[in-house]
């Protein structure tokens, strides 16, 4: 655990966020919180508390050692779905804990049901339907097969979600391509309910979709971004501003990553500071020593170019993002001193760095920002 930088959650604004989407979605629609990639970077373990303590039943992750960290913060049953990965024994261990998952091939499905006979039980799965993303998910000839087994297995397995992915609902370019797989996918679900095999759960929608797509929200959404206070692209919120004639945005964002200054130096014009050439000081200047570099996340690309709070003020980076530290340019800055508080991501005063302006500077989205963030920052709860 690195103790030098901390990852703030603000209660209040996951809060906020969670009411809203509620608010929007409408008693009929569950929202499954996607908590993949250690809950978008924010932690697993102090996030989902949070979305218990405000209500959240429903959780989705990719890999099956996180529904296992999900199953191990819970304290209230609810229901845990793996939508990717898990190894051929898992499937075993996922059905005794009562742990759901996409099938996407017959091979999982058949393994899904040796396993419920062995354990006597019911396997809870989810039907990806392949609807033109052409990644994971069952075409129409596996469908059928898929159904036949299911039918003559009813007994040891129960179709508790029939799903698919839409290939990129947050950006109008995609349109056509999504309507299509709606359409497939209604198609596909009328052949499921015409074989008298109902699903629990109707759900194809991700943020984006949910909020472009109303009818894609079915009953259940796969709410990832939006839980932390992201919209999915700037054009997925532009469109909800200007329908709703809105300008502040509703969402709240959870995360702030702090850091400390850990020296500081004056460097004489004319003088190049950090690794080779890249920042010559044209005049003299202050600088202070912030240990935090790639290896936490803090882009390369944003050498010469990320800035940072500190006392109120936005500072620049200068030369080169190191593995474990950057140098911030403190020239303008009255008495700044060793351990004074310094922010990345978040707000200082009437400032504001905000992950999106990170990442437009380095090319970066911000999935992928939070999502490298690394698990072994301190994570804070805080009310803000
Ligand atoms: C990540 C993911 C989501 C959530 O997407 P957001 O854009 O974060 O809401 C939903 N469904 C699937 C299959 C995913 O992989």
């Amino acid at each position: 655990m690195t103790d030098n930088t901390l990852i703030t959650l603000n209660e209040n604004a996951l809060e906020n966020n969670i009411d809203f989407l509620n608010k929007k979605l409408g008693p009929k629609v569950k929202i499954s919180a996607v908590v993949k990639a250690n809950a978008y970077g924010h932690g697993i373990e102090q996030v989902v508390p949070l979305f218990e303590k405000y209500g959240i039943e429903h959780y989705s992750v990719f890999y099956y050692h996180e529904a296992i960290r999900v199953y191990k913060s819970i304290k209230k049953p609810a229901s845990i779905l793996v939508m990717g990965w898990l190894w051929d024994n898992n499937i075993r261990d996922a059905i005794e804990k009562g742990i759901e998952f996409f099938v996407f091939n017959i091979e999982r499905l058949n393994l899904a049901i040796k396993y419920a006979k062995e354990l006597k039980t019911i396997a809870r799965i989810h039907l990806e339907a392949e609807t033109g993303m052409n990644r994971s998910g069952l075409n129409v000839d596996e469908f059928a097969q898929a159904m036949s087994i299911i039918k003559e297995n009813i007994s040891n397995i129960e179709i508790a979600g029939f799903c698919t992915h839409l290939a990129g609902a947050e950006s109008i370019s995609n349109h056509f391509r999504i309507q299509k797989q709606l359409k497939t996918y209604n198609k596909m679900l009328a052949s499921l309910e015409a074989n008298n095999l109902h699903p629990e759960y109707k759900h194809v929608a991700n943020s984006a979709a949910a909020f472009v797509y109303p009818k894609a929200r079915m009953d259940l959404v796969r709410i990832g971004i939006m839980l932390y206070g992201f919209w999915s692209s700037t054009e997925v919120f532009i469109q909800y501003m200007n329908s709703n004639g809105i300008k502040k945005d509703p969402l709240k964002r959870i995360l702030g990553w702090h850091s400390q200054i850990m020296s500081i130096k004056k460097v004489k014009s004319g003088e190049f500071v950090g690794y080779g050439i890249s920042y010559l000081a044209q005049s003299d200047i202050t600088t202070a020593l912030i240990p935090v570099g790639y290896s936490f996340g803090y882009s390369r690309s944003l050498s010469n170019k990320g800035r940072v709070l500190i006392h109120g003020h936005r500072c620049s980076v200068i030369g080169v993002v190191n593995m474990n530290m950057i140098i911030i340019d403190i020239s303008n800055i009255e008495n700044v001193k060793v351990g004074d508080e310094v922010v990345l991501i978040g707000k200082q005063g009437e400032l504001e760095i905000k992950v999106s302006a990170f990442s437009e500077i380095s090319d970066e989205l911000n999935y992928e920002i939070l999502a490298h963030l690394p698990e072994s920052i301190k994570r804070k709860v805080i009310n803000q």
